[in-house]
Parts: C-alpha cells; sequence; structure tokens
C-alpha cells in the first residue's frame, strides 16, 4: 500500500479518465477481472473438527463482544443449538446470539415463515435444476420468462426484512411446483430424449401437493433446513460455503428482481448463471473446491447484476446528478415511499400530480432525488426519516399512508399499520398489499383524507444525493491534483446496511474521525451514519470538492466498484494499492452478494461489521483472512484510523 501522495505523485502525467458508455463499462471490468485468481488457488481448509486452536486464536475476531468470533460461527456452537428447534435461521447478522434464531427471529419472522422460507428456497433450488435442464435443451428465453421472474421474486422474498407472510410464501410454493411442470412440458416439446435430457435426484423430482397444510409445508421446510442439509453434508466447512452462497445468491436475486421491475432482464450473464448456482446448491456433496468457486461466482453474477442495476436507473430516470435534498417536512398533505423500487416510485409520482400532494422519500429511495425524471416531479418534496430500523418510530409519527416497495420492513405497529401498503415481494399478515400493476389509487385516497403536516418544520435541513459514478469520475482530475499538492490524504468507502446495534456507532464515529483532508464515499442504508453527521455536514476538501460523496442505495454499489476500478487504472496501480479504505455495515443478503463481489474482485483489506456472519466456520474464516486479509470493525473507531491512515 502506498501513500496518497506518492501514488498521485507517480502518475502526474496520467491521461485524463473518460466517461465510458457503461454496458462497456461492465465488459471491461469483467475483461478486467476474468485475471483475478480462481478459487482453484485456494489452499484447502482443515475439515470439520481438525480446526486448530492455536490457528483460530490468530484470526482477529470479528466482533467486539466476545473474545473471538471463531467461538460464535456455527461450527463451534453446534451444541448451543437446542435439540428440534421451531426453527433455525442464521441468514442475517442479527441473528439470535450470534448463532441463530431458533424461536421466532430477531426480525419478527416466526417458526411458521421461517420453515416455509427453508421449504421456498427448495423449490427454487428445483425449478433451477429443471431451468438448467431446459436450456440445455434449446427452450428459449421467451419461454422461460415465466420460470425467470418466478425464481427471482421467490429467492428475493426470502430475503432478511422482505416476507413475513407465510400465505404469500404458500403462493409462491404453488407456483413452483406448477413453473416445474410446464418446465418439463416444454423440455419435452423439443424432442430431446437420452439420459440428460432431465434433471434427476430428490430435488429435482420434489413434488408438493397444492393442498398441503400449513403444517406439513413447515414439516417440509424442516426436512430441507439448514440443519437437516448440514447434516446430509457432513462438512461443516462445505456447508458453511453452501451458506455463503446461498445468502449471496439471494442477494443477486433480489437486485435482479431491481432490473426486472425496469424492465431490464439479462438472461446470458445474471439469470442462466444464476440457475447453475443453485442447481450446485442443491447437491450434497461436499465439494469444497467447487463451493469455493461456486461461492466467488455469485459474487461476479453479481457484479453484472449490479452494472445492469446502473443502467437501468440512469438509463430510465436519466444519469443521477449531485442535487440538494430537503430533509424536513414542509405543510401538506403527503405520501411517504420506502423500500428500493425506483418505478414504483416515479409511478405513484406521476399519479399524484396536481392532486395536492407531497411525496417524500424514506430509507433507500433517498437516492431518487438525484434522477433528473424524478426532480422534475415538484411534489417530490424531500426525504422524511433515516434508515430502515427507525421506521416504528418514523412510519408512526408521518401523518399520511406509507408506502414499502421491497426491503427493509419490520412487523408494523397497530397505530399506523392501517397506513403501510406493501408491495411486490413484501408481505405483512394483515396488512394491504398493492397487486401488481402500480395502481395506487386507494393510497392517493387514504392521503386526502389524512391530516398531512400542518407547518413547514424547522430549522430546515438538507443533503446532498447524486454522486453516481458518473458524477464522480469527473472529479477525478481534481481529486488526483489535490492529492499531488498533500491537500487529499485518504479516501474511505464507509457504508452497506444500518441496523439496531449500538455498535453501528462505529461507522459514525470514524466517518466523524476522518481527517479534513480526506473523501469519504457512501451508500446503502448505512449512509444514514455519515450524512446526518453535523460536523461532516457542508464540509468540503480545500478545492471545494464535497467531503461526502453519496453514491446512492446498495443497489448502486457498482458506482463505488466503477470509481475504484478507474482510479485504479488511471493510476496504472491495482485496486488494492489505492490509498482507499473499506468499511462495511453488514447486515443481510444485498450485503452478503456485495462482499462477494468485492472479493471475486479482489479487494482485500475489507473491514467488515459489526458482527460476522453466523453462518462462517473457522475453517472458512481462514480462508477469507489469508487470502483477502478480511478483518473486523475494531472497538475503536480511532484506532482503526490510525492503522487505515497507515495503509492498514
Ligand atoms: S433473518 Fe436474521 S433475524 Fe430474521 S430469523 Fe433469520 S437470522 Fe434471525
Ligand atoms: S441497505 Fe440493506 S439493510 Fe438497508 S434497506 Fe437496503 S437491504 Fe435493507
Amino acid at each position: 500500500m502506498i501513500s496518497t501522495r506518492r501514488l498521485f505523485s507517480a502518475v502526474a502525467s496520467s491521461p485524463s479518465l473518460r466517461r465510458v458508455k457503461y454496458a462497456d463499462q461492465y465488459r471491461a471490468l469483467a475483461a478486467a477481472t476474468s485475471a483475478v485468481p480462481s478459487s482453484s488457488s485456494y489452499s484447502p481448509v482443515p475439515p470439520a473438527g481438525q480446526f486448530h486452536i492455536a490457528r483460530a486464536a490468530a484470526i482477529p475476531p470479528l466482533c467486539r463482544t466476545t473474545t473471538t468470533t471463531t467461538t460464535r460461527s456455527f461450527a463451534a456452537s453446534a451444541s448451543l443449538i437446542p435439540p428440534n428447534p421451531a426453527m433455525l435461521c442464521r441468514q442475517c447478522e442479527q441473528t439470535q446470539d450470534g448463532i441463530a434464531c431458533t424461536t421466532l427471529g430477531i426480525c419478527g419472522k416466526t417458526a411458521e415463515v421461517s420453515n416455509a422460507q427453508d421449504a421456498l428456497v427448495h423449490v427454487v433450488k428445483c425449478v433451477s435444476l429443471w431451468c438448467v435442464a431446459a436450456r440445455r435443451a434449446g427452450v428459449t428465453e421467451e419461454e422461460l420468462r415465466d420460470a425467470n421472474v418466478w425464481s427471482l421474486r421467490s429467492a428475493f422474498s426470502t430475503l432478511t426484512n422482505v416476507n413475513f407472510d407465510e400465505e404469500r410464501i404458500a403462493e409462491y410454493l404453488k407456483e413452483g411446483m406448477q413453473i416445474k411442470k410446464d418446465l418439463m412440458g416444454l423440455i419435452s416439446s423439443k424432442g430431446v430424449v437420452g439420459a440428460d435430457a432431465f434433471p434427476t435426484g430428490p430435488v429435482a423430482d420434489l413434488t408438493l401437493d397444492p393442498s398441503m397444510s400449513c403444517s406439513d409445508l413447515e414439516e417440509f421446510g424442516k426436512s430441507v433446513g439448514i440443519l437437516a442439509r448440514q447434516a446430509a453434508m457432513k462438512n461443516d466447512d462445505c456447508f458453511s460455503l453452501t451458506e455463503i452462497a446461498t445468502a449471496g445468491a439471494k442477494g443477486v436475486s433480489a437486485y435482479a428482481s431491481h432490473c426486472y421491475q425496469l424492465g431490464y432482464i439479462d438472461e446470458a450473464n445474471i439469470i442462466a448463471p444464476l440457475h447453475e448456482v443453485w442447481s450446485k446448491l442443491a447437491s450434497d456433496e461436499p465439494d469444497l473446491e467447487g463451493l469455493l468457486a461456486t461461492t466467488l461466482r455469485v459474487g461476479e453474477i453479481n457484479l453484472a447484476t449490479l452494472a445492469l442495476l446502473d443502467e437501468a436507473h440512469n438509463g430510465t430516470y436519466g444519469a443521477a446528478v449531485p442535487t440538494e435534498v430537503r430533509m424536513t417536512p414542509v405543510a401538506g398533505k403527503c405520501i411517504l415511499v420506502s423500500g428500493h423500487d425506483m418505478g414504483d416510485l416515479y409511478a405513484l409520482l406521476v399519479q399524484t400530480e396536481g392532486k395536492g400532494i407531497n411525496v417524500y422519500t424514506h430509507g433507500e429511495m433517498l437516492p431518487a432525488h438525484g434522477y433528473p425524471e424524478m426532480k422534475k416531479f415538484p411534489h417530490l418534496v424531500g426525504n422524511y426519516g433515516t434508515a430502515w430500523q427507525n421506521q416504528k418510530i418514523e412510519f408512526a409519527t408521518f401523518p399520511g399512508p406509507v408506502v414499502v416497495t421491497t426491503n427493509c420492513i419490520q412487523e408494523p405497529r397497530k397505530k399506523y399499520r392501517d397506513r403501510i401498503w406493501a408491495m411486490n415481494e413484501v408481505g405483512v399478515s394483515n396488512v394491504k398489499h398493492l397487486p401488481d400493476g402500480r395502481d395506487f389509487t386507494p393510497v392517493i385516497e387514504q392521503a386526502l383524507k389524512c391530516k398531512g403536516f400542518a407547518s413547514d418544520a424547522t430549522p430546515v435541513k438538507y443533503t446532498t444525493v447524486g454522486f453516481n459514478h458518473r458524477a464522480v469520475l469527473p472529479l477525478a482530475g481534481e481529486v488526483i491534483t489535490a492529492a499531488q499538492e498533500g491537500q487529499l490524504s485518504r479516501i474511505f468507502l464507509i457504508g452497506g446496511c444500518d441496523g439496531t446495534e449500538s455498535e453501528r456507532s462505529y461507522y459514525t464515529d470514524l466517518a466523524e474521525s476522518t481527517p479534513d483532508d480526506s473523501l469519504i464515499l457512501t451508500l446503502g442504508c448505512a449512509k444514514n451514519r455519515v450524512i446526518h453527521s453535523e460536523k461532516l455536514r457542508g464540509a468540503t476538501l480545500s478545492n471545494g470538492i464535497p467531503r461526502v460523496l453519496d453514491m446512492g442505495q446498495c443497489n448502486d454499489s457498482y458506482s463505488a466498484v466503477v470509481v475504484a476500478m478507474e482510479l485504479a487504472k488511471a493510476l496504472n496501480c491495482g485496486i488494492n494499492d489505492l490509498p482507499l479504505s473499506l468499511a462495511i455495515s453488514h447486515l443481510e443478503q444485498k450485503a452478503a452478494a456485495v462482499l462477494l463481489t468485492l472479493l471475486h474482485l479482489g479487494v482485500k483489506n475489507i473491514r467488515l461489521g459489526p458482527r460476522l456472519p453466523a453462518y462462517i466456520t473457522p475453517g472458512i474464516l481462514q480462508v477469507l483472512v489469508d487470502k483477502y486479509n478480511l478483518m473486523p470493525v475494531g472497538a475503536d473507531a480511532k484506532e482503526d484510523l490510525k492503522l487505515m491512515m497507515e495503509g492498514k
């Protein structure tokens, strides 16, 4: 790692950065990253049960509340899981005691929903096996459309904080079984014969009775859940990889669903390889090398997906530009829109035009204000609230209906439940769900009946969004000059998911402690740890570039990748040689997908926190530490900062 000044001085005559078309950009990135060492270069990890304690002690703890995270990961803690638990979910960072949710999710997910979601993931694997066979048989993309969309949406509905409604999960299951039947028919119609024509094995052969009771469904879910599959695989490290890849594949499915919402779909680079991944995950074979490759492959597919989503957002609503957003309400009737789907917000803005209703963004919708096609609506007046985990307070105090387009939703309080309108994959029992088609008539009617804000809130506050890579790259020349002149000491990427834990204040502490001559790139809802800081509000480098560049949603992580890759290219160095420190706030499966993308790109020295996912075994953690120098966030952000400033 070299210092900012030395690095930038070394390229004093570097050609100016080019802005390129983004399909081209993705192709270039894909080509550039094909040189990243394949997973087959990994040293084998120690088999389960033989993890050497002395070696474990050398691994940095990835949490701050126990001596080592390795003691909290599932291989070491299996004995802490009660026999025959009502459920077992450990897919997100919030999981109970850092081990697993076994009776009721910390997120509020019931055992019934958790088991039904396990069943649904199993059916996604089944349908994926049939999709792979169908492609081999010559079934066309058009013929596969229903299966493609169903598999994305079904997997998305099993993410943390998306769907708490067992009935909706059961609907997806029924559709999945019908899709499998349709795929059998499509393959047969192609006249393909032979042993390879149809997939075989217990997952491919799966049949569920559409009239099965909820309790039968839950029992089935348990029979294909984590504990059953882990026992079948008989290798904890291999099973850990299946859980990492599963989390990542869910995240990719969510991002690809967002693309589909905007009419963008990529069969060759996203859907087909995703089905290959699910098919691999259908197997119980403890194939360590193959699973490592599959896990990194998820990161690669996610890179393609994020690139497509970037194109979908900026192609549909105009290239995002830096835009000041009012963060305090104004008098009038109002609707709040949360989640990630821009298409839903746009449709609502069209339908509320001239109706005397102000529209506000919430959470991950904040970046919408940067798009020209959104900004043109004067009744998109600002943003209300912060990140998802504060919604029980923020939705309760908002005097109008709240539309939740996608994650993250929490079980609504009675006080405002009747004002919540779920959409798309989001599901909560006894919460109204808008049918597909984006007809907001009932929401608008409710907004007109609600009292709205009586007056403008004061003092008025603003933040600036829209620092997409298209807006940041033209600043690169000035950034390089600032570094050459000793006016830029370091660049930080502080982003990811936000959450309830007090330890997440680390990210605010880190941002506020960064030197005045450093830049902070931020994205995802963890940005709320940065953008509300009074210390950082309005701060600029000596050349006037804002110190905090809000790159958008977690869906816009591609922007950070492009900026890093382009800077490295301009400076003729690797990403890991840039004066860049990454502190990622991890929570759920989209974050897992982004982490895998960074690993696929060979990015090292990432600080991850506040806790390591419970599904990572000591053996797999060792691989990540050895290969990528993955680090925990420390107990003290200022101490970490000292190391970061030294390039560590
Ligand atoms: S999603 Fe997270 S909090 Fe919810 S049940 Fe699973 S591990 Fe627990
Ligand atoms: S960044 Fe992650 S935690 Fe935050 S709203 Fe999006 S999906 Fe949820």
